[in-house]
């Protein structure tokens, strides 16, 4: 999608507003963040613990900042990852880091060369500055990038993953009028010349019903890369 104007989210420790990379250098600093950290360091036995970068493989409009501590596996990242953005309809998914493909492994069956179980826990595979992809879906791939931005030692309690920051919803306006684009015609979509980079398949509600193509083949728009494929119309809400 071509915008000039990168995609902004809110800090959940301080509620400021950051660009992605902005939100990166924010979330090191946070005087919030670093209290709360630093009350908890006090309070039990610590663990490593990992910041990650998630983001679209294609623009960068999408992202969330996540932190997990070690003991986190992939199978409970790609859970969370299908809850926010990606499940429509069950499909296959795998991660890659240093040429090992994590992916769902059927037991009775052999695996390929340098496959891996996605059951591992994240300590086994992350370090600070490693970067890797994860891919839903091998028919009609949604691809994102991931990158291990930090790792501090801390005490952990809660849930396997914690949501430190993501993008506000990109802003995308009706093809025909002004208004904020509600929904995704798919005829559209498929027919756009995609050379000349306008994204003319976004409508209104009003317009989308008007519109020649009607609304038998319409997704809505939705804070998530997988928005428009398949059959994904959300919930795009964190699971946790
Ligand atoms: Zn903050
Ligand atoms: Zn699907
Ligand atoms: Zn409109
Ligand atoms: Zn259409």
């Amino acid at each position: 999608m071509a915008r000039a104007k990168a995609t902004r989210g809110l800090c959940v420790y301080c509620g400021k507003e950051y660009t992605r990379w902005g939100m990166t250098k924010h979330l090191q600093s946070c005087p919030q963040r670093a209290e709360q950290t630093g009350q908890a360091a006090d309070a039990g036995k610590t663990v490593p613990i990992f910041h990650l970068l998630v983001q679209d493989a294609y623009g960068g409009d999408f992202w969330l900042h996540l932190e997990m501590p070690g003991q986190t596996t992939l199978q409970e990242l790609d859970g969370y990852l299908r809850a926010i953005w990606l499940e429509c309809c069950g499909h296959l998914s795998a991660f890659e880091f240093d040429g090992t493909r994590y992916t769902q492994i059927i037991e009775g069956f052999d695996t390929w060369g340098n496959e891996a179980s996605m059951d591992v826990p994240v300590a086994q595979v992350f370090a600070p500055g490693v970067q890797g992809s994860h891919e839903y879906d091998f028919g009609s791939t949604t691809e994102l990038a991931l990158e291990v931005v930090a790792e501090r030692t801390g005490v952990w309690s809660g849930k396997p993953i914690a949501l430190m920051a993501r993008n506000a919803p990109p802003d995308l306006k009706c093809n025909v009028c002004d208004k904020a684009a509600e929904w995704i015609c798919i005829d559209c979509m498929y027919e756009a010349d995609e050379a000349d980079g306008v994204d003319d398949w976004f409508f209104c509600e009003e317009h989308l019903l008007e519109h020649e193509h009607e609304d038998e083949m319409a997704l809505p728009v939705v804070n998530s890369p997988r928005m428009g494929t398949c059959g994904y119309d959300g919930p795009a809400e964190p699971p946790y």
